[in-house]
């Protein structure tokens, strides 16, 4: 890890410099596709690939909202919450911050936001993570919200966004501890509503989990795209910019029976509560932790 930790300042800033770009375009009247897309690019361009597709959960939506080839969907006065990623040779950085178009939420924004920064404040090695969950779940409740207990932050490693340990957003009673060179994503959501999600319709981004064979050409070709993804997540419209959009269709529903592929459909609050949602990656050092996704 410590050889890599260079890599891993490179991808947390480029991630949190798309993040920043992507949160200057969110405005109403502005398209959530050409936000993403824009987040997208910035990666690239600040010589980063997406880690995965750049999302932006609406609302109810908690997470995993990727756009659908062809979305028009508008920013109106809704809750945003943008989350990307970028990866350098497979190390990645994930981050994550709300924007209320509404002008009616901003304690909402600001619970999650609260919540990352105490988090933040007490992580050091020996600090156990159903401590993390409570300061979490206090700063959320103190502004009159709930956090979300079904979603949580997560170890993150190279070509894993999600490992190992699970960081939760309230007191689960685990005692295990942070330790010095670990690097973990923490990333609060305060809800109005109940604090669970669920899996809503239709997934946009997937994941090669396995390398199985597959008989149909069409399909095969599909895949080769899907494996320069390098197991990481893709979106479907992506495919779809190469191929025609029924191949890319009937190749997901083949590649996900043989389960060589998972979707993700998007998460949605159960009372549809409307949800805020920050998000850093963290490196644990000896005395504390540096805020790797933090803009310098
Ligand atoms: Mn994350
Ligand atoms: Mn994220």
């Amino acid at each position: 890890m410590a050889e890599d930790v260079e890599k891993w300042r490179k991808a947390c800033s480029i991630s949190a410099q798309a993040l920043q770009h992507g949160i200057s375009l969110i405005k109403k009247g502005a398209s959530v596709i050409d936000v993403c897309n824009a987040v997208d690019r910035k990666i690239v361009e600040l010589g980063g690939k997406p880690a995965f597709p750049a999302q932006i959960s609406l609302d109810s939506i908690a997470a995993h909202y990727c756009c659908p080839h062809g979305d028009k969907t508008i920013f109106d006065s809704q809750v945003a919450k943008l989350d990307c990623g970028a990866h350098v040779d497979g190390i990645p950085g994930d981050n994550a911050a709300t924007v209320d178009l509404s002008g009616n939420n901003s304690e909402l924004v600001k619970a999650s936001r609260n919540a990352l920064n105490a988090a933040i404040k007490i992580v050091k090695p020996g600090i156990k993570l159903s401590e993390i969950g409570e300061v979490i779940q206090g700063e959320i409740t103190s502004l009159g919200f709930s956090p979300i207990r079904n979603l949580s932050g997560h170890g993150i490693d190279r070509f894993e966004l999600h490992t190992r340990p699970t960081v939760p957003n309230f007191n689960n009673n685990d005692s295990t501890v942070l330790s010095s060179g670990q690097i973990i994503a923490i990333e609060p959501f305060a809800t109005t509503g109940e604090g669970i999600v669920n899996e809503g319709e239709s997934a946009e981004v997937f994941m090669l989990l396995a390398h199985k064979p597959v008989r149909d050409a069409a399909a095969r070709k599909i895949l080769e795209l899907i494996e320069s993804y390098e197991g990481l997540p893709f979106a479907k419209r992506w495919l779809i910019a190469d191929f025609p959009q029924f191949k890319v269709e009937l190749a997901l529903r083949q590649l996900q029976l043989t389960g060589a592929v998972k979707g993700f459909p998007p998460l949605v609050e159960k009372a549809r509560g409307l949800v805020s949602q920050a998000e850093h990656t963290v490196l644990v050092t000896d005395s504390g932790c540096e805020v790797l996704t933090r803009l310098s």
